[in-house]
């Protein structure tokens, strides 16, 4: 049994909002003192996680645990604004690492309570990114995940305004038919023009698509509470193929894949694990890049990191008494990548 050729599908792996999360972390372990701090995982994987563990830097689940006066990032996913508020108090240095697709979800949560709407919102229960966007107006947003919880929501009276948002890792599959639901229910439903399925989601989606039937396996590399991740493994399920695995590492990869394999990563998982497994799985054939489209999207550094890393750099100029360059170290921020920040981490 040998693997003979692998479909690699692009685009994989890191987003845009991922990038900027893990280099904004990476700059916080380089200028500041351990520990650095991070509210919930700074993206949902194992490896990256594990990295920045063993640089220092302590998870916590509770802004309660961050001392006064300490250096603290809040993740991708989003926090809910009694954690944003907490985490500048008591003299800490706070750095919000919000994916800004999470804050266009999290805003239309506030603006659509604010004009009385009833706000239906399609997302995993217990995520971070829910648990965050739904604190924004907890009395008016019901979180659903299936249709049939989507039925035992209280009859808004007739005149009620009703809206439907989402969770921005959902697969198009778990959303279509919700939202088709609610549109027979709610014939007035309010839906941004664009759903708010992000972009990542989506391209990850359809590149898996293109090579799931074609595959005698799929190898879907991530952690299994990356919601991303998981919708990953279902489109290839529903794409019929029956041998489809999710992989935290190279070392669960199942050592009797033959054929044609295909080859994914959810938005949080490194290029270095793909890499590991390309090399492992050794197909005989050679690796068949099948791209989707191309994704050039960049979200820069977080405003708050972009502020500190100017008063530290004018603190040194002044210090040293060196003229000041006009140019921030973040300007280069666009031509480093997150695997360069994570490798630099060992
Ligand atoms: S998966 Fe989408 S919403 Fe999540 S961090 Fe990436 S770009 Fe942002």
């Amino acid at each position: 049994m040998v693997c003979t050729k692998v479909l690699l599908a692009e685009p994989r792996g890191f987003c845009a909002g991922v990038e900027k999360a893990i280099k904004a972390l990476g700059w916080m372990v380089k200028v500041f003192e351990p520990p650095v701090y991070c509210f919930h995982e700074i993206v949902h994987n194992k490896v990256v996680v594990e990295r920045f563990a063993a640089k220092g830097v302590i998870f916590v689940d509770s802004v309660d645990e961050v001392p006064p006066g300490a250096v603290v990032m809040l993740s991708a996913h989003g926090s809910s604004p009694e954690v944003v508020e907490a985490s500048s108090q008591a003299n800490r240095i706070s750095v919000n690492a919000v994916c800004p697709l999470v804050t266009k979800v999290h805003h239309e949560v506030k603006v659509r309570s604010k004009k009385g709407y009833e706000i239906i919102y399609v997302g995993h229960i217990g995520h971070d990114e829910a648990i965050g966007t739904v604190a924004e107006a907890p009395e008016h947003v019901h979180l659903v995940e299936t249709e049939e919880q989507l039925e035992q929501l209280p009859d808004f009276s007739t005149d009620q305004e009703v809206a439907l948002l989402a969770q921005t890792t959902l697969s198009m599959d778990e959303w279509a038919d919700i939202r088709d639901r609610a549109l027979e229910h709610y014939p007035n439903l309010w839906m941004p023009n664009r759903s708010d399925l992000c972009f990542a989601t989506t391209n990850r989606q359809g590149a898996l698509k293109q090579i799931a039937h074609l595959a005698d396996s799929i190898v879907v590399i991530g952690s299994a509470n990356s919601s991303n991740t998981v919708a990953l493994e279902k489109v290839a399920r529903a794409a019929g193929c029956k041998s489809v695995f999710r992989i935290n590492s190279v070392a669960e990869l199942p050592p009797n894949l033959d054929g044609v394999v295909g080859v994914t990563a959810g938005a949080s998982a490194p290029d270095e694990l793909v890499e590991q497994v390309l090399d492992k799985l050794a197909p005989t054939d050679g690796i068949e890049v099948i791209s989707h489209v191309d994704e050039d999207e960049y979200f820069p550094p977080p405003p708050e990191l972009r502020e500190l890393m100017k008063a530290i750099e004018d603190l040194t100029m002044i210090a040293f008494a060196l003229p000041r360059s006009g140019e921030s170290v973040l300007e280069d921020d666009r031509s480093i990548s997150a695997s360069l920040v994570l490798s630099h981490l060992n």
